[in-house]
């Protein structure tokens, strides 16, 4: 396809790494599974937003705009990262925060990417759970505009067929990456939210004409919720990309069987993943996303519902800030003597 009709910011650290979890693979006795380390971008400790903010704000510069403004939940990945390029780019910046995991810890609510989101200068405002946060958002613009200012809202998680033109392109780097390296992926698993993500990968795998399967890991939605909304998301970013490729509906699979009580809830199979893979591979995942998706990467290996693939590829989306915010969750001091031997025994060998 031809890039150069859509302006794009240079600023993710690009292609990121494509690495083997030897230990984990050893431990789970399944498939050889490769980590697509998007938790390396680069920007404001890294995640799967850069990629998306390099053709949104790209566009808000495009269009004369001087003030960022877009929505998450309290520790959102998406506004850090927002955050630290709209401080880049000389852009005041207004984060909209939906309290969607109502605690009093401190640390949930001012460490981690709250924290960071501040230190990058933004305006913060912390709303109740439920709020209508499209609605909030359309008052802020307006009363921007009425300011004299010139507002661009990013939608959630940046998802929306500009944003996903970032995991178009992406679905391409690992595609190369992979021809590099020999590398045959049969499948590749992701945490899935916004859906921006897992749209962007499908249309640029059908774009290659290299229909890998791709199953998205829901951090919220139900299933039946989540597909309709992937598959829309993937024909409108097919056609703001001007592809004419079909996206076939069984090529959008969500599985959202490892979400328990709720988007950002901790669950204790979230838990364990996240400790296994720092203690055997000395990587971070977080407790929203990459947390509640390896665990369901491991339960469905362990179910042997992986069994027939060879190669599989789980995609990194970073998140590794909001570990900070969690702190009691985790507990760590409780199991600090023999950590290690723990990890092991929670991996069945
Ligand atoms: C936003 C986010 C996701 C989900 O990506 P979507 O495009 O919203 O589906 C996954 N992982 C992390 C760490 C995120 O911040």
């Amino acid at each position: 396809m031809d890039w150069s009709r859509f302006p794009r910011l240079r600023v993710a650290h690009l292609p990121t790494p494509l690495e083997p979890l030897e230990r984990l693979s050893a431990l789970l006795r399944g498939p050889r599974i490769w980590i697509k380390r998007d938790d390396c971008t680069g920007v404001a400790t890294g995640g799967n937003k850069a990629r998306k903010l390099e053709f949104l704000l790209a566009d808000a510069l495009k269009v004369g705009a001087d003030t960022i403004v877009t929505t998450g939940a309290t520790q959102s990945n998406h506004v850090r990262q927002t955050a630290a390029l709209s401080a880049k780019l000389g852009l005041d910046f207004v984060a909209l925060l939906e309290r969607r995991r109502t605690t009093d810890e401190p640390s949930f609510n001012d460490n981690g990417n709250v924290f960071l989101d501040r230190l990058f200068g933004a305006s913060t405002r912390i709303v109740p759970g439920g709020t209508d946060m499209r609605e909030l958002m359309e008052r802020t613009v307006e009363e921007l505009r009425a300011a004299g200012r010139r507002p661009y809202p990013i939608p959630t998680g940046g998802s929306n067929p500009i944003g996903a033109l970032g995991y178009v392109e992406a679905a391409g780097e690992l595609l190369d990456q992979a021809a590099r390296m020999g590398l045959e992926i049969d499948e590749i698993l992701h945490p899935t939210g916004s859906a921006g993500t897992q749209a962007g990968l499908v249309v640029g795998l059908a774009a290659r004409g290299r229909p890998i399967p791709v199953l998205g890991l829901s951090v919220g939605k139900p299933r039946a919720e989540l597909e309709p909304i992937v598959l829309e998301m993937a024909k409108q970013t097919a056609e703001h990309a001007g592809l004419t490729v079909t996206i076939d509906p069984e090529a959008v699979r969500v599985d959202s069987d490892y979400v328990g009580g709720g988007y950002a809830l901790p669950t204790p199979d979230m838990i364990e993943a996240v400790k296994l893979v720092a203690r055997c591979e000395g990587i971070l995942l977080d407790p929203v996303y990459t947390g509640k998706a390896m665990a369901g990467l491991i339960a469905r290996i362990r179910a042997g519902r992986h069994a027939s693939s060879r190669n599989i590829v789980f995609w990194h989306t970073g998140g590794s800030a909001g570990l900070f915010a969690y702190p009691e969750v985790f507990d760590l001091a409780a199991d600090a003597e023999g950590g290690f031997r723990q990890a092991t025994l929670a991996a069945g060998s």
